[in-house]
């Protein structure tokens, strides 16, 4: 393959694994290099052969299919890391988005740098990724977390330690747990502001904002189907902590005195400008209009 990067310390005669991100449902989000290198590689390792066949096809791919997953891993690997020493080129793929993000792979992709085999990443659909990119939260930071646990104490224990984080949270969650979810996360949290991105890239693809109590409410209402990414603001309303109050305050003041800008310029415009949560830092704006109103 052409304009590959070479990386110093790999060994010359083995061959590459290729970390290849499929779609999270629109089979249109696969790159031209996802479609080559699937086609051009010797094997893909698939976490579902059915559902990467199906990708396959749609796209003429006729390259062998071998399954790999959670349950078959470490009997499929010592094949996998052999047929990589020979030199062969293994693509690995999951049923949705990018390998080893809360998906199968890790572990295959470490064992092969333990090896000095080449690891390649061909970049493409993330759902945590989509999903903050319309969140609107802040997401010049985020802490991802997957799946919390299953059983409500234990999911609670974990939240727990994110209380004071500052930056926006990211969470996977299956649609038989998510109202519960949601339950846990208002009641350890606090009622914040969040985004719910259900079904991206797909026909029933929604965007559902509201606070965490709201949003449990809704999913509690006929919508608990589908894939679900959650998005919940940091603490302080999602600010970077960088920025003190007073200076807030202060620029806010400053802007609310410019005639060109509404109240809701202004905080649209600090929002992006800081990275801060729109309806927190609009609240804000609005208790010091009326501060200044009243004076
Ligand atoms: N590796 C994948 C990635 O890069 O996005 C994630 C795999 S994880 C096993 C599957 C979880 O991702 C789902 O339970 C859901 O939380 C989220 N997810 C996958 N597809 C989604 C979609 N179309 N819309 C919203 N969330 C999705």
């Amino acid at each position: 393959m052409s304009d590959e990067p070479q990386e110093t310390g790999n060994s010359p005669n083995h061959g590459v694994l290729y970390v290849v991100a499929t779609p999270i449902g629109n089979l249109e989000d696969m790159t031209l290099r996802a479609l080559r290198v699937l086609g051009e590689v010797d094997l893909i390792a698939a976490e579902g052969v059915e559902h990467t066949r199906r990708l396959c096809r749609r796209y003429e791919i006729g390259t062998r299919l071998i399954s790999y997953n959670q349950n078959n891993r470490r009997r499929k690997e010592p094949g996998l890391l052999e047929k990589l020493r020979s030199g062969r080129k293994v693509a690995l793929v999951t049923n949705a988005g990018t390998p080893g993000i809360s998906d199968p792979g890790t572990l295959l992709i470490r064992r092969a740098l333990d090896e000095r085999i080449r690891v390649e990443a061909v970049p493409g659909p993330c759902a945590a990724v989509a999903a903050l990119s319309v969140s609107g939260l802040r997401s010049d930071g985020f802490l991802f977390a997957g799946f919390l646990p299953s059983r409500s104490g234990r999911r609670r224990k974990e939240i727990e330690p994110l209380v004071p984080e500052p930056r926006t949270l990211v969470f996977y969650e299956a649609p038989h747990r998510i109202r519960a979810m949601l339950e846990d996360l208002r009641d350890v949290l606090g009622d914040r502001e969040a985004v719910i991105a259900r079904e991206m890239t797909k026909i029933h693809e929604e965007i559902l904002r509201g606070t965490l109590g709201e949003l449990a409410e809704l999913v509690g209402d006929g919508r608990a189907r589908g894939e679900f990414t959650v998005m919940v603001e940091g603490a302080s309303g999602g600010t970077s902590g960088d920025v003190p109050e007073t200076e807030l305050r202060e620029r806010i003041k400053e802007l609310l005195g410019r005639e060109d800008m509404s109240l809701r310029d202004v905080a649209e415009k600090l929002a992006l400008e800081q990275g801060l949560g729109y309806r927190h830092i609009y609240k804000v704006c609005l208790e010091i209009q009326d501060s200044l109103k009243t004076r």
